[in-house]
């Protein structure tokens, strides 16, 4: 037993280094699952993934984490509330407190709606028919209201959701920022909408070799700082990035032979995610000081290099000589301005992955007003289908032919992520502000970008954001680096330069 508060902070991490070690295992286990595991494998990986949630909710909820808690945060290792103990006490605390507010019987039910709903909604998405999926997502988010309920909050249930994903972040603050972004977006698109120039439609489209896009992207991956020697690549269906720990980051992507875009700018966005994770403090892991901040800040990293960096001109500068080597057949005809414009392609589109830069975030605005209107009652889940067209015309100006890519398309609502599309859109406004910072800070970068030199941003990334683990939430964070809580501000005054010297206006 502690007897001293350093004794009992030293006890605090290896309670908290003996859960991330066992989430470290999860996370390998579930990378195997979607990359390599054989289909014969799925039952047997399931119960070794439900022993180690059980195994990790059990230490999770410890009541001596609790005691140790107590001890630290009456102590004066807090120092006012700036010190290493005091980012400890703040962030071990919050999950200590969730995971013991809510009841075993609810968390089990949850995992278990979790895991039928998505089956569930696996056969609506194949047959088209909503009302499959219909009775499991009543019941998914009645289960997340009961979820609010025991976690508790201040103002709005909502927030009690978001918290587990963006933790600080409050609805009120989130839908005053979404909703500016909004307008701007909008106004934007009728510009674009107007505008008589076009890319070359068919450029991404042509044939791409599988092996030659491999490489390349690799190529591109290692450019931009992704160790490979701490890392790797591997193929999957719904590609994603995870950190299993010190020295082992995993990306995976996918390949149509058809199609540029999707596992080059995949491959650039998990890079992304996982330069993140490889800039963590390896000596703090298994602490809050070594684990990344908040979904929202892990997605502005991925979406910088993704967009910011890899769909900039100065990128490809660099790039398009070796692309153009690299694939002859496709892109011999191509001049680099063409290339660029079609990467850089605005079209409304029904699909959220594989929508563009500029109308990404309209994407996440209509899922996150459903989301609010049907968790404050004022939607019932009979009306999700026609709510979603109805906003998909009133946004994009298209209606989507059926559900399964209308309000079916995404799996997050299954699998019980309610308060989660909202950190897709603060990681693009969070990577918009701090890469104008970082430009700011740095000067021309293009230049840089042009001879294939990421070095100096990447630092960048790793001083002001990487090394910090959790120390400050993502709100703080954002004050600190740029000098401004976080606005659309940036991101649209980078989207309306991008975008307006393409399309002219
Ligand atoms: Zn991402």
């Amino acid at each position: 037993m502690a007897s001293t508060p350093q004794a009992a902070l030293q006890e605090l991490n290896q309670k908290t280094r003996a859960i991330s070690m066992l989430g470290s295992c999860a996370s390998l286990l579930g990378w195997d699952e979607r990359t390599y595991m054989p289909p014969g494998g799925v039952n047997h990986r399931a119960e070794q993934m439900a022993m180690i949630a059980g195994m990790t909710h059990e230490k999770m909820v410890e009541p001596r984490i609790g005691e140790l808690l107590n001890i630290v945060s009456n102590s004066d290792l807090m120092n006012g509330g700036s010190t290493d103990a005091a980012v400890i006490v703040r962030e071990v605390g919050r999950s200590f407190e969730r995971a013991t507010k809510l009841p075993q019987a609810l968390v089990e039910e949850l995992t278990r709606t979790s895991s039928l709903a998505q089956n569930a909604w696996e056969e609506a998405r194949a047959k088209k028919d909503f009302k499959i999926f219909k009775p499991w997502l009543a019941k998914m988010i009645d289960l997340k209201k009961q979820e609010a309920e025991a976690v508790g909050y201040k103002d709005d249930p909502y927030d009690a959701l978001l918290d587990d994903f963006e933790p600080g972040a409050t609805v009120k603050d989130i839908e005053k920022t979404l909703t500016g972004l909004r307008a701007e977006l909008v106004k934007m698109l009728d510009k674009i909408k107007g505008s008589s120039r076009r890319p070359k439609g068919d450029i991404m489209k042509r044939r791409y070799p599988r092996e030659a896009q491999e490489k390349f992207g690799r190529e591109a991956a290692d450019r931009i700082g992704f160790d490979f020697k701490r890392g790797r690549l591997d193929v999957t269906v719904h590609p994603f990035c995870t950190g299993i720990g010190p020295g082992d980051t995993r990306l995976t992507t996918r390949y149509d032979e058809h199609d540029f875009n999707n596992a080059f700018f995949g491959t650039m966005h998990e890079a992304g995610h996982g330069i993140y994770d490889q800039g963590l403090p390896e000596s703090h892991f298994g602490t809050p000081l070594g684990d990344a901040i908040s979904l929202g800040i892990h997605e502005s990293q991925s979406r910088m290099w993704e967009n910011q960096v890899g769909r900039s001109k100065s990128f490809w500068k660099y790039f398009y000589p070796k692309a153009q080597q690299t694939f002859p057949e496709a892109l011999g005809d191509v001049t680099l301005d063409e290339f660029y414009f079609a990467a850089n392609d605005v079209k409304p589109s029904f699909i959220r992955t594989e929508s563009d830069e500029g109308t990404y975030n309209l994407h996440i605005l209509i899922r996150f007003e459903l989301e609010r209107a049907f968790f404050a009652g004022q939607l019932q889940v009979d009306d999700v289908p026609e709510a979603w067209k109805k906003k998909y015309q009133d946004y994009l100006g298209i209606t989507p032919p059926d559900d399964s890519i209308g309000c079916m398309q995404d799996v997050h609502w299954s699998a019980g992520l309610i308060g989660y599309f909202p950190t897709y859109s603060l990681g693009n406004l969070y990577s918009a502000q701090f890469f104008a910072q970082a430009k700011k800070d740095l000067g021309d970068l293009d230049a840089d970008f042009a001879k294939g030199e990421f070095s100096r941003l990447k630092k960048w990334l790793n001083d002001n954001i990487h090394a910090h683990g959790r120390r400050y939430l993502a709100t703080d964070l954002v004050k600190k680096v740029t000098g401004k809580p976080l606005s659309h501000d940036a991101l649209m005054t980078y989207m309306n330069a991008k975008f307006g010297e393409l399309y002219g206006f």
